[in-house]
């Protein structure tokens, strides 16, 4: 049996966030090296999807070209992958000439079957920018809630969806002229065709994720309606029909066959140009697509209709899709900058510690919230404590009372053979959780045999019986570095650069799957080190008040009332460096107040300054001394620099 595993394509208009990761990529990750690992015909396919509105909104609003803002994605998105450990066969984009060839073709060929026709309808054209508007070129009051700012498909502050004539007084995006409705011609897929067809088919898939079934047969009951697939505007593909000129391809009809035009690229790459047929046009072959909720419509009714009515290809087989990926309570957010982005993790925490988190509370089923004390907590408590410490434990022991070379065992006792027992069923138990799409139990069962390894060490005591049985010391730790050398291979899937550290500490040739039932020891150990740090309280309050960095309205900000003043005294604080109180005139009154900017003025420096600062804050003591307000001033790598007036001015003069 072949397996192609695909996971959803990234759109090249942002990087990747933790919600990402949760709920496509890192599930396909796991389930294809896990494939690998049972020596299974498995490829992994992915690329970027590079065409649609949110790309060019983003490139105008850029003054860039929408191929400059993919380029720019597609790079940072592949790099950011391999830094997560991520293994594709292949991972393409969806601008190259080959997509825009298939794409084509599967147009065509649809279109000749009678799947395709045309409609007229009223769409928002800018007669100033010349151009029809898709929905998210048009802005403008939410019929719902009444902010203005609405797109034209969904009003980010209520979280309606939207039609484009339903908003109050329209504007185009670019230009915010007013536009006016104009006739234009669409062509539509006749999705409601294939009504019957997708009823029985998702009626074989009785097996599928409880939230995918629901999801579609919500769907199917309302009844498919036929979709627009094309588009007034310049990027994507080009509607292969000389009487659609300046249409393209609607995002969602090219993007899925991007897996396909990736396999194609990664058989080419092979030097096997017909080496993608084997997968793509094999009846044997099981196609599992890993996507995100809000991409299950797609993938489960819309592409198996577009893939019936082509007929060659083959139909999904699995669609596990992933329920979402909250944040510290809060739904994530690209257009708002809610989120925690993979490059940022990556720069200060090891790829394993989220892999570990993410799947440790996978949204498998339902909704899943990521908190950074969560995060700290797990890498603390479960991956250092618990299973860097029984792998460090384990190889600290044989290289000190062994110098380095794993004693040999016979005559196992009781205790040994559950173990060995335990061992000898995980492969078993651990596979058909991962087959069954349960990454989490499947980790969970992994975690049990290092608290059992943990366990055995503490009861064995070998530390004690290495002089008093000798050869019941050999046994225990012959046990635990089996127990290691099994972990191995069945975290792999979930933690490879921890494995990886793993194999070369304990001079490790990979096994297969099946055969770490019974797990071979090398004879010696190489050197040891410390698999996890903790993560400290310092540097996770900072992650959690960067996310915190909340946008203020209005009327909070009025409520900080700013002021001139002069400084007319400056002193430093007794016992302190950095410390200067100042006595300050404001509304020819005097006031105290201490400021941390003694590392960068001498008091001297000070007096006479015009400053602003905050007059209605509470007041406060600082080292002792009173302070009754606070100054401003701007803090850059160079140094702490006071903020002034322009021209001279009074004090207390009002800041607005
Ligand atoms: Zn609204
Ligand atoms: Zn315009």
């Amino acid at each position: 049996m072949k397996i192609l595993v695909t996971s959803a394509l990234p759109y090249a208009n942002g990087d990747i966030h933790l919600g990402h990761l949760a709920g496509a990529y890192l599930p396909a990750d796991i389930y294809v090296r896990y494939q690998r690992l049972k020596g299974r015909d498995v490829i992994h396919i992915g690329g970027t999807d590079e065409h649609g509105v949110p790309i060019t909104v983003l490139a105008e609003a850029q003054k860039k070209s929408p191929q400059e803002i993919v380029d720019h994605y597609h790079q940072s998105i592949k790099k950011s992958f391999i830094d997560f450990g991520m293994t594709f066969d292949n991972f393409s984009r969806t601008t190259l000439p080959l997509h825009y060839r298939l794409a084509q073709d599967f147009f065509m060929k649809i279109y000749d079957k009678g799947y395709i026709y045309t409609k007229q309808i009223e769409q928002y054209y800018c007669p100033n920018c010349q151009r029809f508007l898709p929905d998210r070129y048009i802005i403008g009051k939410c019929p719902k809630c009444a902010v203005d700012g609405a797109k034209g498909d969904q009003c980010e502050s209520c979280g309606s969806w939207l039609e484009p004539f339903d908003l109050i007084e329209p504007r185009c995006l670019i230009c915010k002229k007013i536009p006016e409705k104009k006739k234009t011609k669409h062509w539509y897929f006749k999705l409601s065709a294939f009504q019957d067809k997708l009823n029985a088919w998702i009626g074989t898939k009785e097996h599928w994720k409880e939230n995918v079934l629901t999801f579609v047969r919500g769907w199917l009951k309302e009844g498919l309606e036929d979709r627009p697939i094309t588009r007034d505007m310049a990027w994507g593909v080009p509607v292969p029909l000389d009487e659609a000129k300046g249409k393209v391809l609607y995002v969602w009809f090219d993007a899925p066959i991007g897996y396909i035009s990736s396999t194609i690229e990664w058989a080419e790459k092979k030097g096997q140009p017909d080496l993608w047929k084997d997968y793509w046009l094999n009846k044997e072959t099981k196609l599992v697509h890993f996507i995100g909720k809000d991409n299950i419509v797609f993938h489960a009714l819309i592409w198996p209709a577009m893939l019936m009515a082509y007929e060659d290809y083959i139909l999904p087989s699995e669609i596990p899709a992933n329920q979402f990926l909250t944040l510290e309570g809060e739904k994530l957010s690209t257009s708002k900058g809610y989120a925690i982005w993979l490059p940022d993790y990556l720069k200060q925490f090891p790829a394993d510690s989220l892999r570990y988190t993410l799947t440790r509370n996978a949204p498998e089923m339902r909704d899943a919230d990521f908190t950074w004390r969560d995060f700290q907590a797990w890498h603390n408590n479960e991956l250092a404590d618990i299973f860097g410490n029984f792998i460090n434990r384990t190889l600290t022991f044989i290289n000190k009372y062994y110098n380095a070379s794993v004693p040999r065992a016979s005559n196992y006792a009781e205790n040994d053979n559950r173990i060995l027992d335990i061992l000898k069923s995980a492969p078993q138990l651990i596979g058909e959780k991962i087959e069954q799409f349960e990454f989490k139990n499947g980790l969970l069962e992994i975690m049990k045999i290092v608290q059992e390894g943990n366990r055995y060490f503490d009861s064995e005591k070998p530390w004690a019986t290495f002089e008093s049985e000798p050869l019941k010391c050999e046994r225990t730790m012959h046990i635990c570095m089996k127990i290691v050398t099994s972990l191995a291979v069945l975290l792999e899937p979930y933690l490879p650069f921890t494995v990886q550290k793993i194999r070369k500490m304990i001079n490790f040739t990979p096994q297969n799957w099946n055969e770490i039932a019974e797990p071979k020891v090398a004879p010696r150990i190489g050197s040891t080190e410390i698999l996890f740090g903790k993560i400290d309280d310092e540097i996770i309050n900072r992650e959690i008040a960067k996310l915190k960095q909340e946008e203020i309205n209005i009327e909070d900000f009025k409520k900080v009332i700013l002021k001139t003043a002069k400084i007319l005294a400056a002193e430093f604080v007794p016992n302190s460096k950095n410390l200067i109180k100042c006595k300050i005139e404001v509304d020819n009154k005097t006031r105290q107040i201490v400021a941390g900017i003694g590392k960068y003025y001498k008091p001297d420096e000070l007096i006479g300054k015009t400053i602003i600062f905050v007059d209605n804050l509470k007041p406060a003591k600082i080292k002792g001394v009173l302070s009754e307000g606070m100054l401003l001033a701007a803090e850059a790598k160079e140094g702490v620099i006071l903020l002034t007036t322009d021209k001279p001015i009074a004090s207390g003069a009002v800041i607005k």
